[in-house]
């Protein structure tokens, strides 16, 4: 295995991307690309916090399955990767109410980003990743691509997608817990990695390295123009192609269909 990236080696490598200090940012990693760095995870998202320094605040996604009652205290993430689990769990840390879409954030936007959201769409304008965006953040993705970024999926409910998949997910209201369908614009999301494509020619994404991982750092607000201007052109950019074999995108076409 390779040597282990420092802490200090790491706010460098974060600054030297572009990190604004003072921001919002809104990071996605997959640890196992990134490792291994001084401090583990730990030492990651303490990098991250030096280099955005007390004014900057750090936002990432702590979703779950929506399969049984969520409490931002205690439910798990679900494949939001390691460092996503250890954040929210750290002190000082917010983490919003959202049955299934919820986020984490610290810093001084933290309160306003996870505020409480309309259920659905769960990444709309009015959700954190919406909030984060309005903010004027950047999109920090660490040895995941696009299709793993929930800016996208912004883009596709600012656009009004024609295509929505209803999840069941449990909500509590008045005390009593139920399950519900909440709808989303939902797919394999592999399509969203032609963002890298798109923002390379209009040169805006930015490209090296953090840890050992691969990294992609750009602008909410741009990843969301770049995104509408496809839509426009295709609002079904994002699927895989008919006879692709992708059951999600399948199901996706077919609530087109159904809408129709
Ligand atoms: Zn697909």
């Amino acid at each position: 295995m390779s040597r282990p990236v420092t802490r200090a080696a790491l706010v460098e490598q974060l600054r030297d991307l572009g990190v604004r200090p003072a921001g919002v940012l809104l990071v996605h990693t997959s640890f196992r690309a990134v490792r291994p760095v001084e401090g583990g995870p730990d030492g990651l998202i303490e990098a991250l916090e030096v280099a955005l320094g007390p004014r900057g605040t750090l936002v990432m996604p702590t979703m779950t399955d929506g399969a049984s009652v969520f409490d931002p205290a205690s439910t798990p993430t679900l494949d939001m990767g390691v460092v996503a689990e250890r954040f929210w769990r750290r002190p000082g840390v917010t983490r919003s109410t959202h049955p299934g879409g919820s986020f984490a954030a610290k810093g001084p936007e933290a309160a306003a980003i996870c505020a409480p959201q309309p259920l659905a769409p769960p990444h709309g304008p009015d959700s954190p990743v919406g909030r984060a965006h309005d903010r004027g953040a950047q999109v920090l993705l660490l040895g995941v691509g696009h299709e793993a970024s929930t800016t996208v999926h912004l883009a596709e409910a600012l656009f009004g997608v024609p295509y929505e998949v209803a999840h069941p997910t449990v909500v509590v209201e008045g005390g009593v817990a139920r399950t519900v369908p909440i709808a989303e614009p939902d797919h394999c999301c592999e399509g969203f990695a032609r963002l890298d494509g798109w923002l390379r020619a209009r040169g805006q994404q930015r490209e090296g390295r953090v840890g050992h991982a691969r990294a992609r750092l750009s602008e909410a607000r741009e990843v969301v123009r770049a995104a509408i201007d496809e839509l426009e052109r295709d609002p079904l950019v994002f699927l895989c192609a008919p006879g692709d074999g992708c059951a999600e995108c399948d199901r996706a076409r077919a609530s087109v269909a159904a809408r129709e």
